[in-house]
């Protein structure tokens, strides 16, 4: 066994988002040093609503953190799918996947998670810094060389690159990324929670799909899936009237919540991008995690479930080898199969709805939800 190769190991992330931010607090709360190197210099979050699915919240129950953002969020059990005007067709239960104390589901803003957990990193001894990033990367045969944005250097035994899906530390590993354009476009808002906005709401409309989702008492987020959309960037002060007119052909209550989008700078717009990289997601020390390895499109809402499953087998992996590439590996071989096939299944989903196949994309999700279900 390598001597720096003890249970104690200098580990540094490079992104703060749901992955970073979970491996963290997985990490250091086993005895590892643990430093973040964020890109975004006030890790300001606007805008986003996040919906945390049975896996998402049963992943964040082994961190002890489910339970807050249930709190801080809006506990869902049932959802409502609905004709054009909002009016339920079928309500449908979501299963209990920790037991019958606690709702199924959970909205969420992003704000409000990243809290949740920039406060749970730093109670464990995790060390964030923001504007910050990785210039340069050498591996030896017992270490990693990095130099940090701000020209200060770390000497760590592991590397995680949990940058996003357009990640610097694939690119640094000369990984390519496998993530491909599905034609459409997902705009979301925050808005006032309606009363009747009690369970997650998905409305089916002659051209788009749209939906809503309570993250508070007081707001919900509203999404609606542009299908064959351009690409090009809009000015974001246009953002609003743009996403009330593309929900101009619903009615009833959704053309009532729909009305109340008003605010530009509450409403994001991003195209439905996905892949899994086929290469390794690790070389020596160094390894991919989260949206940087494995980015399913938003249809099957697994992103932050998968991103919080890869932090939990992370350390893991790590307790149980004695030598990090041993544990890497390990890593990969636990992750890639569930990973793959809930990426894959995702944009098989995302093409249905995109081409108006809604009954057969249902039965796809649904085959996949129930693997979602099985424990990591
Ligand atoms: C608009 C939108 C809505 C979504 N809604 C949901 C949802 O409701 N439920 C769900 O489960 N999933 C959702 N997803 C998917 C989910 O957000 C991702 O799967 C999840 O965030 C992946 O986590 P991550 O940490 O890997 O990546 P990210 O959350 O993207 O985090 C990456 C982090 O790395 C930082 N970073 C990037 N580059 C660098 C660099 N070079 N150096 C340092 N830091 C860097 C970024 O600033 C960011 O903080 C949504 C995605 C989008 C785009």
């Amino acid at each position: 066994m390598n001597p720096r190769d003890d249970a104690r190991r200098q580990v540094l992330i490079v992104g703060g988002g749901i992955a970073g931010m979970t491996a963290a607090i997985a990490l250091a709360d086993r005895g590892h040093s643990v430093e973040v190197a964020e890109r975004n210099p006030d890790w300001s979050v606007t805008g986003w609503g996040l919906s945390l699915t049975g896996p998402s919240l049963r992943a964040l129950h082994g961190l002890g953190l489910a339970e807050p953002c249930i709190d801080r969020g809006f506990g869902i059990t049932q959802i409502a799918n609905c004709d054009a005007a909002g009016e339920a067709r079928g309500v449908i239960d979501l299963p209990l996947l920790l037991g019958p104390e606690l709702p199924a589901f959970a909205g969420l803003s992003r704000g409000a998670l990243h809290e949740i957990l920039r406060e749970a990193a730093s109670a464990k001894g995790a060390v964030l810094h923001t504007g910050m990033s990785v210039d340069a990367m050498d591996q030896t045969a017992d270490g990693v060389t990095v130099r940090l944005t701000d020209g200060t250097v770390r000497n760590v035994d592991l590397v995680i690159g949990a940058d996003g899906i357009r990640s610097k530390v694939r690119d640094m590993l000369g990984i390519p990324s496998q993530a491909e354009y599905t034609d459409q476009m997902v705009w979301r808002a925050i808005v006032p929670r309606p009363a009747w906005a009690t369970m997650l709401h998905t409305f089916a409309g002659p051209v788009h799909n749209a939906g809503l989702i309570p993250i508070s008492r007081d707001q919900a987020y509203a999404f609606v899936t542009e299908n064959y959309a351009d690409q090009g960037v809009l000015p974001q002060h246009e953002l609003a009237d743009r996403m009330r007119d593309l929900l101009g052909v619903f009615s009833g209550k959704v053309a009532e919540m729909a009305a109340t989008i008003k605010d530009a700078e509450l409403v994001v717009r991003r195209p439905v991008q996905a892949g899994v990289v086929s290469a390794p997601w690790h070389q020596g020390r160094v390894v991919i995690i989260g949206d940087a390895a494995h980015a399913p499109s938003p249809q099957l809402v697994s992103g932050a479930a998968l991103a919080i499953e890869d932090s939990l087998v992370l350390a893991e992996e790590l307790g149980s080898h004695e030598d990090v590439e041993s544990a890497l590996e390990a890593f990969e071989q636990r992750r890639r199969e569930r990973c793959r096939l809930v990426v894959e299944t995702s944009v098989q989903v995302a093409e249905l709805e995109r081409d108006g196949h809604h009954g057969e994309a249902h039965k796809v999700q649904d085959r996949c939800h129930q693997v979602m279900a099985q424990p990591i």
